[in-house]
């Protein structure tokens, strides 16, 4: 129950209702359940998508939240979030059978697989020294803070915070993967993942490029987004490719300190600048030393600051947007490639390593600002800053200014936006993996 899995699972469902003969449900909670009312009511009411909603109660008070406490991103704070999972595990009797989705991409799926099997090699080693992960294609070297927070005691201090061998124990039984994500982009990573699933691995995606109505690619995750005209008029009058979109996700974690570095960067860079900031607790003194500092009125020339949830999908498309700094959270990692601008990567946790590797060391469409370990979750070294303000200049300069390298990167981007909207289009992979993962779960049902 967080932005980045429910925003493609409602994708998903919309993806496979409109296909014959299928008929999708959505198990859910109600709270999640009124924030993607609008769009699945378009999808029901106006494109006739058979869709039912079934919202059961999230057992908040049983598993000391506060009552309505449904999403990760309205937990009081951080800490509470193994809270949420154990209030999910409380709606087992009520859930008989759930096909589960989590929104990893295949290059993260098969990294947790190859951890499973050939964790112990690596367990002694310090948790910042780089190592080869063993039957892991192309070489790829991870630290052992790195790794994505299901590796249990191998990762960073985050895991911690939950037990997720529960979550892992369902990825090892599930039947297949629906994964988000087309084939052409991380084929080598697909092939080894279907040979542990015995070939049930099914690329669906991007799945953002599902939503035909431009309402749905505003009202994403969240009904109350912010500023949209103001934006999107701000956008227009720039000329293009001339943008960084610069935004962190919907759980980011990092000091108000670093923040601050991060806007100097970004004023330092000398780039016209799109920067969404989250209004929560956390954020409340950046703003104040923005205020102070006058850091708005300074950039107001060049750069604009959202607060709030912004309308990302539909920033990502305009033609003024020629770059995007991201946290690497799958979905925003995906949007940025099917818009086929390259990206400056900053991950902070969880998977968000792993696809900062896929995205600037295999397809290579991608600057690093320098982050190489997590943002840790439980609060400590919070008002540490480990990406300086240069770094944040370098990496914004180096993917918005030409040069042989920089053009090099925008038409590879460009090339793998075309291969993303083919992959969806009729005949292509995705569509096709569709109609095939349908067929293989017509038949098992036959069988039983
Ligand atoms: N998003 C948005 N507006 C915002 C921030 C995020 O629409 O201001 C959307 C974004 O387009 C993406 C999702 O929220 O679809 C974030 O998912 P992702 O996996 O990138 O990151 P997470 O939020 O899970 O860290």
């Amino acid at each position: 129950m967080a932005q980045g899995h429910m925003i493609p699972m409602v994708d998903i469902a919309k993806l496979l209702a409109s296909r014959p003969d299928v008929v999708v449900t959505i198990v859910t909670t109600p709270v999640n359940a009124a924030r993607f009312k609008s769009p699945l009511d378009r999808a029901i009411d106006e494109l006739r998508l058979p869709i039912n909603v079934i919202s059961l109660r999230l057992p908040c008070s049983e598993a000391g939240l506060p009552e309505n406490c449904e999403n990760v991103d309205l937990l009081p704070s951080i800490t509470s979030l193994i809270d949420i999972y154990r209030a999910a595990a409380l709606m087992e009797p009520q859930v008989e059978t759930l096909i589960s989705f989590h929104g990893f991409s295949c290059f993260c799926l098969l990294c947790l697989r190859c951890v499973k099997l050939h964790g112990d090699e690596f367990e002694a080693m310090s948790k910042h020294e780089y190592f080869v992960l063993q039957g892991f294609p192309g070489g790829i070297e991870f630290t052992r803070a790195q790794l994505p927070m299901h590796c249990k005691n191998l990762a960073s201090d985050s895991t911690k915070e939950g037990n997720l061998d529960d979550v892992s124990q369902a990825e090892s039984d599930a039947y297949g993967f629906i994964v988000n994500t087309f084939e052409e982009l991380e084929a080598e990573y697909l092939e080894e993942l279907k040979v542990a699933k015995q070939g049930r691995v099914w690329c669906v995606g991007p799945v953002s490029l599902t939503n035909c109505f431009e309402l749905d690619k505003l009202e994403r995750g969240n009904s109350s987004v912010s500023h949209v005209d103001q934006c999107l008029r701000w956008l227009d009058d720039k000329e293009q490719n001339s943008v960084i979109y610069v935004c962190l996700g919907s759980i980011c974690n990092l000091s108000s300190a670093q923040l601050m570095e991060l806007a100097l960067g970004l004023e330092a860079s000398d780039k016209t600048f799109l920067w969404v900031v989250r209004e929560i607790e956390k954020t409340k003194e950046l703003f104040q030393w923005m205020e102070e500092e006058k850091f708005e009125e300074r950039v107001s020339s060049k750069g604009m600051v959202i607060r709030g949830w912004a309308p990302q999908l539909m920033i990502l498309c305009h033609r003024s947007i020629g770059g995007f700094m991201t946290h690497c959270g799958w979905n925003s990692s995906l949007e940025g490639i099917s818009a086929g601008i390259p990206l400056v990567t900053w991950p902070l946790f969880g998977d968000q390593f792993c696809n900062e590797k896929l995205i600037v060391e295999v397809v290579k469409i991608g600057v690093k600002v320098g982050a190489w370990r997590p943002t840790y979750w439980n609060g400590n070294e919070t008002e540490e800053v480990f990406v300086k303000r240069e770094q944040v200049e370098r990496a914004v300069r180096l993917v918005m200014d030409g040069g042989e390298e920089g053009e090099a990167r925008r038409t590879r981007a460009k090339e793998l936006a075309e291969m993303a909207k083919r992959a969806v289009g009729n005949g292509g992979s995705s569509h096709t993996n569709v109609t095939t993962l349908i067929e293989d779960i017509i038949k098992e049902q036959r069988k039983q």
